[in-house]
């Protein structure tokens, strides 16, 4: 007998195949998903690695496929690519969303339409195999290459993270669906300290890229962030500049995460001294999140020539907070 869990598994394994299906054999799949696919630079052998697929116009597509092969609705229901006996995916370019061993726990899909009331990605629900705050999009097929480099690279989308893999930048996630969360981040610690943040070029982007860094400083990891170029991500970048100058953008313009919030925050601050005690507090709060004593100190040593303040200051103000903290 199959237990409950391992017939999940089964049902999205076969909705996996079923979307790779129509991908790669259906007319509709081939004319629509596929040349999208090609039109993005996907390869044959990244669109199969990565579990790619397409969901067609009908909604009783997967379901009929389901029914006939005597899958049971109620645990494709409760997996969600089944909805009130139709597909909830559908006209949609798919993609697979593996777990640690590789197997798929949910699906991502894209429309493919312009119109903007259509949401352009959408996700499967949580069920009992797929936790999203627990999940980072190609930390299977990059935990590998994270522990060799000894550095994940965190993006946004799930574009990124393929266009980055099948260039020859393997380590690399996304924390989609979610804004970054503790659990992710300690996922990422198994396999190296070290993450460098790629998001997009667009204020959401920034937005996204501050939130959630003190997360990564308290695990005692090191961060650095990389912003691109207005207007583009991780995936537009590459294909724009190729591998190579991508690969020396994302080198040079890598800035420690408190380096950048200084130069951020400090440009905004002009020399009001009210505006710049908040952002030096807040500079501080992110300093105070780093559990190790001696990196604490160096920082506070580097930064208080740049904040024009004391050392002894910025020690009293951190260790406050971090008195306040226990
Ligand atoms: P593309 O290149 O295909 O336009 P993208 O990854 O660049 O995709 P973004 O708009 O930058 O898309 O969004 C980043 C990520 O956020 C997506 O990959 C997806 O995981 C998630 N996302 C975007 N829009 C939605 C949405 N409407 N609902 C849920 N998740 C979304
Ligand atoms: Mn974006
Ligand atoms: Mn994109
Ligand atoms: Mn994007």
């Amino acid at each position: 007998r199959i237990d409950a869990r391992e017939s999940l598994f089964i049902v999205n394994e076969f909705s996996k195949s079923h979307f790779s299906e129509n991908l790669f054999e259906s007319n509709e799949g081939k004319s629509v998903g596929m040349s999208y696919f090609k039109e993005r630079g996907f390869y044959e052998s990244t669109i199969k690695k990565f579990g790619l697929g397409y969901a067609v116009r009908d909604r009783s597509d997967l379901y009929e496929a389901l029914k006939s092969k005597q899958y049971n609705i109620e645990v494709a229901t409760k997996l969600g690519v089944v909805k009130e006996n139709r597909d909830f995916f559908n006209a949609r370019v798919m993609f697979s969303i593996h777990n640690l061993s590789g197997k798929v726990i949910g699906f991502g899909g894209r429309t493919l339409s312009k119109e903007k009331k259509i949401p352009k990605y959408i996700n499967s629900p949580e069920s009992e195999i797929y936790n999203k705050r627990k999940t980072l999009y190609g930390l299977y097929h990059a935990k590998n290459d994270i522990r060799k480099k000894d550095e994940c690279i965190l993006v946004e989308g799930y574009t990124d993270v393929i266009t980055l893999h099948q260039s020859g930048l393997e380590n690399v996630v996304a924390a989609s669906g979610t804004s970054l969360t503790e659990d992710q981040i300690r996922l990422i610690k198994r396999y190296s300290p070290n993450i460098k943040v790629l998001f997009d070029g667009d204020n959401a982007g920034v937005k996204a890229a501050l939130r959630g860094m003190d997360m990564i400083l308290a695990q005692d990891m090191n961060v650095k962030l990389v912003l691109l170029p207005e207007g583009e991500d991780p995936d537009s970048y590459l294909k724009k500049v190729g591998v190579d100058q991508f690969r020396t953008y994302a080198e040079t313009e890598a800035k420690d995460f408190i380096q950048f919030k200084t130069e951020m925050l400090m440009a905004e601050t002009a020399n009001d001294p009210i505006q710049k005690s908040i952002a030096v507090k807040s500079i501080i709060e992110s300093i105070s999140k780093i559990p190790d004593t001696l990196k604490r100190s160096l920082y506070i040593k580097q930064y208080s020539s740049i904040l024009e303040l004391d050392e002894s200051i910025l020690h009293r103000e951190s260790n406050e907070l971090i008195k306040g903290e226990m």
